[in-house]
């Protein structure tokens, strides 16, 4: 029994045989130069081989014409050999191959070879003319070769050389003849057509494998976008509040975090319904978005009629030109509102600041202080901002540090 290692050895060798035959394939090779490539390398190496040690044979035997002949295609096996591993099948190999053989065995078959019975070897000539000049074309290089072997031993017989065949044995080897090509042919045809199929489902499968990428990575934007406004959804909000606030204490850089509600925003809807609320919450995202400047600052749809903004590496000065950017841009938009107090759409704004010097907080905090910071903005008449740092040693003293206000 082959133990697993010595197997491994067996493959190992295998592989390096495959490849060695394979080479002189290269990427931009044509399928048929691809399905050939290996084969044609292993026939010329087997036709070198053979003939070369036949060659000799038959030269040693004192039969020089014959022993040059074979020397000859020796040296054109070695030759298309060398020529394939550096380019790839040449255009000329499979008709040459094919045209030397075809002369050789018709040149047997009259008469009959050195031996008198060398004829025999034509029977390889179909699977060698199917497989190098494919199926259809295969087939009429073999018939015509039989073909023109029974012409001419059959009406020139008086020729020099030429072998007389009776008619059981013309019977015989033609009937033989003809399987062999029939078989060659349908096999190298078959072979052909899996082959055509197996490219047609690989390409299939790719085209297939790369739309599922596709879907997989629409799905994964739809999972994270909020499907009304296109900004970042609640989900992604929640994924990634927790891991900014975890990294914004390890690198120690300053973070702010904006909570944004749109003012009356009930009234809103319920006098032009919620169809035109929902354009002004789309309208809302996309003025908050356009006002950013930086990549890495993000907007959410928190819920409802309410926004996130996450700034990282900010200062407060930033943070404030942003938050003030936002609140006049939003009334800037002039949507009319004639319930709210202020006669367009509005927002109010609170925001949470970490600076470094500051204790670490949780993510949930974090959301808390800036909520609250809303809710104040609101109590403080709304259409405007506050902020508050996140310094929890002040316990719910944590000092507002500004308001503004549009009005
Ligand atoms: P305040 O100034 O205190 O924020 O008042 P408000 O009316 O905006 O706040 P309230 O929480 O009372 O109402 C929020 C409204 O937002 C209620 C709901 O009709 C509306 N709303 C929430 N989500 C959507 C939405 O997806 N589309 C629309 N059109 N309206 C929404
Ligand atoms: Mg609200
Ligand atoms: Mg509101």
């Amino acid at each position: 029994m082959v133990s697993l290692s010595s197997r491994d050895v067996i493959s190992a060798r295998v592989e390096k045989i495959l490849l060695y035959l394979s080479n002189g394939v290269t990427p931009d090779v044509s399928l048929d130069e691809f399905r050939r490539t290996p084969l044609f390398n292993l026939l010329l190496i087997l036709g070198m081989i053979f003939f070369a040690f036949y060659s000799l044979i038959t030269l040693f035997s004192g039969d020089y014409f014959f022993g040059v002949i074979k020397l000859v295609i020796t040296i054109f096996f070695s030759v298309t050999f060398v020529a394939t591993r550096k380019i790839g099948i040449p255009s000329f190999a499979s008709p040459a191959i094919v045209s030397l053989f075809y002369l050789y065995f018709i040149f047997i078959g009259v008469t009959g070879g050195p031996s008198g019975n060398d004829y025999v070897w034509m029977y390889v000539f179909p699977a060698i003319a199917a497989f190098l000049s494919g199926p259809r074309r295969g087939t009429l290089w073999s018939l015509s070769l039989i073909t023109i072997i029974i012409a001419i031993t059959s009406f020139f017989p008086e020729l020099p050389l030429v072998k007389t065949y009776n008619t059981v044995e013309l019977t015989q080897i033609c009937g033989a003849y003809v399987l062999v090509v029939i078989f060659a042919g349908a096999t190298d045809a078959i072979l052909l057509y899996s082959f055509i199929k197996m490219f047609e489902m690989k390409s299939t499968l790719e085209a297939t494998i790369t739309e599922l990428h596709a879907s997989r990575e629409e799905l994964h934007q739809q999972a994270m976008h909020d499907g009304l406004t296109g900004v970042y959804n609640r989900r992604f909000f929640n994924q990634t509040i927790t891991t900014w606030t975890i990294q914004a204490q390890r690198h120690k850089s300053q973070t702010a975090l904006l909570m944004i509600d749109v003012d009356y925003f009930k009234k809103y809807n319920d006098r032009y319904g919620h169809l035109k609320g929902d354009e002004v919450l789309k309208t809302v995202a996309e003025t908050i978005q356009a006002t950013l400047r930086r990549e890495s600052d993000m907007v959410f749809r928190y819920g409802g009629e309410e926004f996130a903004v996450l700034l990282t590496k900010t200062t407060p000065e930033t943070t404030r030109k942003v938050s003030e950017s936002i609140l006049y841009a939003i009334r800037r938009c002039n949507i009319p509102h004639p319930d709210s107090s202020f006669g367009t759409v509005s927002i109010s704004i609170g925001v949470a600041e970490w600076e470094p010097q500051q204790e670490s907080i949780f993510a949930e905090d974090f959301i808390g202080i800036a909520d609250s910071a809303l809710y104040e903005a609101k109590g403080a008449g709304r259409a405007s901002i506050i902020y508050r740092t996140c310094d929890l040693t002040t316990d719910n003293d944590r000092q507002t540090t500004a308001i503004v206000s549009i009005d």
